[in-house]
């Protein structure tokens, strides 16, 4: 059904504690952890428990936790207190984006200038 657990996927393992991460913030739908090889000083993921391929499947067959996505990003921003000089927020979509896990999740950037366009 959609939305369930993938047994190979990485970051379902993650939601499920089977895998360690650096957690900041847990919400009933979501999760926010360190990535594990930062691009900045603050670069952490917010996934929803559930599981879909990318950030547009999401929205389209939950758009509330969707929406989560992008509150719970903001809140990380505050805790790392990257609101007030900026960050980015990223939805890498394809692996000709650089999408290498394929269970939907936002990047929070932040930290450090960040250049546009990006690379
Ligand atoms: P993508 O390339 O799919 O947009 O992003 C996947 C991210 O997951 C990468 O930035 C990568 O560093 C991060 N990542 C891969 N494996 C792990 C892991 O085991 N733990 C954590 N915390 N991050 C991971
Ligand atoms: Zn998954």
């Amino acid at each position: 059904m959609a939305g369930e657990r993938q047994a190979d996927c990485l970051f379902c393992k993650i939601v499920a504690g089977e895998v360690p991460a650096t957690v900041l913030r847990e919400t009933d739908t979501t999760v926010a952890f360190r990535d594990i090889n930062p691009q900045a000083p603050t670069h952490v993921l917010v996934i929803p428990k559930v599981h879909y391929p990318d950030a547009a499947s999401l929205a389209a067959a939950e758009p509330a936790i969707a929406a989560d996505i992008l509150r719970e990003s903001a809140e990380v921003a505050a805790l790392e207190r990257t609101v007030d000089s900026g960050y980015r927020i990223v939805f890498n979509t394809g692996s000709g984006a650089g999408q290498t896990v394929f269970h939907a999740h936002a990047h929070v950037l932040g930290g450090r200038g960040l250049n546009w366009p990006p690379g």
